[in-house]
């Protein structure tokens, strides 16, 4: 579908040099891809190429692309515009002192008009005029295809975990189940990107489910709710089974707002492994209310599950937690838990060679304090060369307050607010309100205070 706009001196840049354009890679950037296939934008990878061009649209998948764009900045030449979108560029503030726009939102609807150059648009931040208020744009779902073989399921997500950004930002909306269902049977790839936050709790995934079976196909990009598996799925699921488990312990689950008991947990990991499948569970660490006593809990399950099973593949990776911006973790002060990173190391380390004796688990090794503290701060502060210079610099290990203060040694202070956050602090993000399916995000955010006084008593 081309379009005659004019957009002749626009492209696209690249941050990852197209390394992570594989299809159905979660770091894909998708946005990127649609809009430059739909309007013919082209996109550039080598920086020293972006002189020709006056306007450069980024778009911006995570953190690590805020220092990606510091690096390059210098190639912005004089008169050039560049104009910033994407997941991340929902807290501005890291790439507002290059970039002349910021969009904030989604921009399905939107990226025609602002390819025509259209600026005065909602959701888009004048950087010139300072971070002022805009709106998260929270589209309606598009009908259509994001490509030959994707398609957005749904948007937003049901659950309402207190971590995540999905439904605090987006209502949650799915697309009417018979496109669905007919893009399954027309569709001639085998492998299909049904795009969701958690698949299995789209109302209508029994069909999805059938209709793949039915047409021989698989999907892809699926990553599965624990308590939506069910036997016919997981016997079905020709690939890895994706578990977004996140607290370690059940009552840390229901601390974060995705209680699942252990019962049910140690039973949906049995189901899958009972069938062969290979396994993915992923889990946090640095979660309000952690202890010790939590991991114990999570080495008990893999315990449990290893005297059952005596083969499989099962792959347990741990993320820290990074407390998001327009969600009701926002309140709280960012942790790294360095005895709880040590434990994770030595609960790694004893599972090399776990595939002689039965299950074959596979644990990475986490991110560390260092660049989980580099991604963290890029929410408050404009993440220029000299930012992104001190940060490379900051020991490998040791507390926020310390990292904190290496970073202030290097002439790189971050606002009191970073370690001191009240019911009316004012983010660096707070110009752009956001709603998704709950507003108050602070309600949510005191009652979950509640649980972690209780589990603490
Ligand atoms: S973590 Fe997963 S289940 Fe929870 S709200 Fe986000 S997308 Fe939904």
């Amino acid at each position: 579908m081309a379009s005659s706009l004019p957009f002749h001196a626009a492209c696209f840049f690249d941050l990852t040099g197209g390394t992570r354009r594989r299809a159905f890679s979660p770091y894909t950037p998708k946005a990127m891809l649609f809009f430059s296939r739909t309007y013919g934008v082209p996109i550039v990878t080598d920086p020293a190429d972006l002189a020709a061009f006056d306007t450069v649209f980024f778009s911006l998948h995570c953190f690590r692309d805020f220092y990606r764009v510091a690096e390059m900045a210098h190639w912005k030449r004089a008169g050039q515009q560049w104009v910033a979108g994407g997941n991340a560029a929902a807290t501005p503030v890291g790439v507002a002192w290059i970039m002349d726009y910021v969009w904030v939102g989604d921009c399905r609807d939107s990226f025609p008009a602002i390819l025509r150059g259209e600026r005065d648009l909602p959701g888009m931040v004048h950087t010139a005029k300072g971070l002022h208020p805009v709106t998260y744009v929270d589209e309606d779902l598009a009908p259509g295809l994001l490509s030959d073989a994707e398609m957005e399921v749904s948007k937003g997500c049901p659950r309402r975990c207190l971590f995540c950004i999905h439904p605090w930002r987006h209502r949650y909306q799915e697309q009417p189940e018979a496109d669905v269902v007919r893009f399954i049977a027309q569709a001639k790839g085998r492998g299909l990107g049904l795009i969701s936050n958690s698949s299995n709790d789209v109302s209508y995934y029994a069909a999805i489910d059938d209709t793949l079976a039915r047409f021989g196909k698989t999907d892809m990009t699926v990553s599965n709710s624990v308590h939506g598996l069910t036997p016919v799925f997981v016997e079905r699921r020709k690939r890895e089974v994706f578990l977004g488990v996140e607290g370690m312990s059940a009552v840390l689950r229901q601390i974060v707002n995705k209680p699942i008991s252990q019962e049910v947990l140690r039973e949906k990991i049995a189901l899958c492994l009972g069938h062969g499948k290979q396994i993915r569970t992923v889990y946090q660490f640095n979660l309000p209310g952690e202890t010790m006593d939590d991991f114990d809990e999570l080495r008990a399950d893999v315990a449990a599950m290893r005297s059952q099973f005596s083969a499989g593949s099962w792959a347990i990776p741990f993320i820290p937690n990074q407390p998001s911006a327009h969600t009701p973790f926002q309140w709280l002060v960012p942790t790294y838990r360095l005895e709880m990173f040590d434990a994770i190391q030595a609960f790694r380390t004893s599972l090399f060679g776990s595939r002689k004796t039965g299950i074959a688990i596979y644990c990475p090794a986490p991110l560390g304090v260092a660049r989980w503290f580099a991604q963290v701060i890029a929410e408050w502060i404009p993440v220029t060369p000299a930012v992104a210079r001190a940060v490379k610099r900051l020991p490998a290990r040791g507390t926020v307050p310390e990292m904190v203060d290496a970073l202030a040694a290097q002439g790189v202070t971050l606002p009191p607010a970073f370690l001191h956050r009240q019911q009316d602090t004012v983010f660096p993000w707070s110009h752009v309100q956001t709603a998704g399916d709950d507003a108050d995000k602070w309600a949510r955010f005191t009652r979950m205070q509640d649980r972690i006084r209780r589990k603490a008593a």
